[in-house]
């Protein structure tokens, strides 16, 4: 049995007897004792090692390199230094792997530089707080849900249905792709797939979840979600994980509520249990600051605080338009997509724009033309607009995209028409067989992870990204 180093530093007591394993991190060495750091994963500490040279044979000495994995006992002692309450003094040392070459130094690397090593990256600080807190928030969102009485529901990751009925499709076959059957007019043949069908992975758990509230009332999702969207910003991934709540019985306004309490909650609760992380990656984000200044204002805990005490704005999607057309931004042409009138689609450059000049805090745009939104969306009475709404946050842009769904059978039916969708009789019968008014929506936990983390792109908050022309390990 070994210690974690994050138990040790809590609550060890001097002169305890204990033993650590971890990877070195630095070495300083002169002729009377080795200081070694060592992280074990459990905490952004390391603890520090103090050992007799003397004691050790030289060519073990010389493998303590950063990067290597020990094993250390010793005893426990009050350390000089102001950094931490105690440190180790080694009697023993087992080295387990050593590391010559080792490519990541004791100094700051660049994210790109990293993202080279995303196999190693684990092992530096920053991405340590990041999975951390990655870890923290996801456990944190179980239990938002199951504190509310949600039901976890595990939706299916091959599907049939395209949810937001566009392309965007990862295409799952077990065909030959050299030689596929193919129809009479030269397309592919899917009867003779897996499935008899054409399948994809999923976009979006919806569709399943909408059927299982209209039984258990309220579920929530929380999975890989696959999206082949040639677009490569920093804010997309063609693997992401969304949460997905839907609820029986809640309108617009009840699932803005939800949405801005579970927001409010997971900040809350991250504040509580990653102090050090997010204290690490503040002191990480002002140095940046100081290097380029483009980096948001406010500190990270600023945000957190900010996002936990000031109720969202809310506008419509309407307004949101107003503001845009007089934005100095969109008169003098600094916006790539000049805001021609109502009926455009939000640009993330407009989005940060409301919430980041406009506004200067999270912002629910609602009631968004129909015709740029899904089909499942609820039609309002100017026969416009659907019950859609959007949760934009600084730095990030759309973090949060639901409905009220559309529970009168025959508008569901004009909808699918507009989006030419078939093959769906199994989701007209939720509104056949005792439909309801219900509400959910979809969360990006990447998104959000980016927000709290104050990194600046999606490929440095999820341990292996998949995006176009990448898949590494
Ligand atoms: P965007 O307009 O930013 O591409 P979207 O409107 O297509 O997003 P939704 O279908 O509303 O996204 O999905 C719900 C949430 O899932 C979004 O608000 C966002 O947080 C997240 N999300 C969507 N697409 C991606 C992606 N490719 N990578 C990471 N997160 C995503
Ligand atoms: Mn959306």
């Amino acid at each position: 049995m070994h210690n974690k180093i994050k138990e040790l530093l809590q609550f060890g007591t001097v002169g305890a007897k204990v033993a650590i394993k971890g990877w070195i991190r630095t070495k300083r060495i002169n002729k009377q004792v080795v200081f070694l750091t060592i992280n074990d994963g459990s905490c952004q500490q390391h603890l520090q090692v103090v050992m007799t040279p003397s004691e050790l044979p030289k060519e073990l000495l010389n493998q303590l390199v950063t990067g290597a994995s020990v094993a250390v006992s010793g005893c426990l002692v009050a350390s000089k230094g102001t950094k931490q309450s105690v440190e180790l003094h080694g009697d023993h040392l087992t080295l387990l792997g050593s590391a010559p070459d080792y490519p990541l130094q004791p100094k700051p690397h660049s994210l790109e530089f990293l993202r080279t090593w995303m196999h190693l990256r684990f092992r530096t600080n920053t991405f340590g707080a990041v999975f951390r807190i990655r870890h923290a928030i996801s456990y944190a969102i179980h239990h938002f849900f199951h504190e509310r009485g949600f039901c976890y529901l595990h939706t299916p990751i091959i599907t049939a249905a395209d949810a937001e009925g566009a392309g965007e499709l990862f295409r799952v076959t077990s065909l030959d792709a050299a030689h596929p059957p193919k129809n009479p007019d030269g397309s592919i043949d899917f009867r003779a797939d897996f499935f008899n069908t054409a399948t994809n992975l999923t976009v979006s758990g919806q569709l399943a979840a909408e059927a299982a509230a209209m039984g258990l009332g309220a579920v929530y999702t929380f999975g890989p979600t696959f999206r082949a969207e040639n677009s490569n910003t920093s804010r997309h991934l063609a693997e992401f994980w969304m949460v997905e709540p839907e609820v029986a019985f809640n309108n617009l306004d009840d699932t803005i509520a939800l949405a801005e309490g579970l927001l409010k909650s997971l900040s809350a609760d991250l504040l509580k249990t990653c102090p050090e992380e997010l204290d690490f990656l503040n002191q990480r984000l002002q140095g940046h600051k100081n290097e380029a200044d483009k980096t948001p204002s406010m500190d990270l805990l600023e945000r957190l605080q900010f996002v936990l005490e000031q109720p969202f704005a809310r506008i419509t999607y309407t307004e949101a338009i107003a503001i845009l057309m007089e934005a100095a931004s969109n008169k003098n042409g600094t916006f790539a997509y000049p805001v021609t009138g109502w009926g455009i689609d939000l640009q993330s450059e407009h989005e940060r724009y409301l919430v980041e000049q406009h506004f200067k805090r999270p912002i629910v745009v609602t009631d968004y033309p129909k015709d740029i939104k899904a089909f499942y969306m609820r039609q309002n009475d100017d026969g416009k607009t659907v019950a859609a709404m959007d949760i934009l946050f600084p730095g990030v842009g759309e973090i949060i995209g639901g409905s009220q769904r559309e529970e009168r059978i025959d508008y569901l039916k004009q909808a699918m028409q507009r989006a030419h969708i078939e093959d769906l009789n199994w989701y007209l019968d939720t509104r056949r067989f005792g439909t309801i008014p219900h509400s959910g929506f979809g969360l990006g936990l990447d998104r959000f992870v980016l927000f709290v983390t104050g990194m600046e792109n999606i490929r440095d908050v999820i341990p292996f990204p998949r995006t176009p022309g990448h898949v590494a390990c």
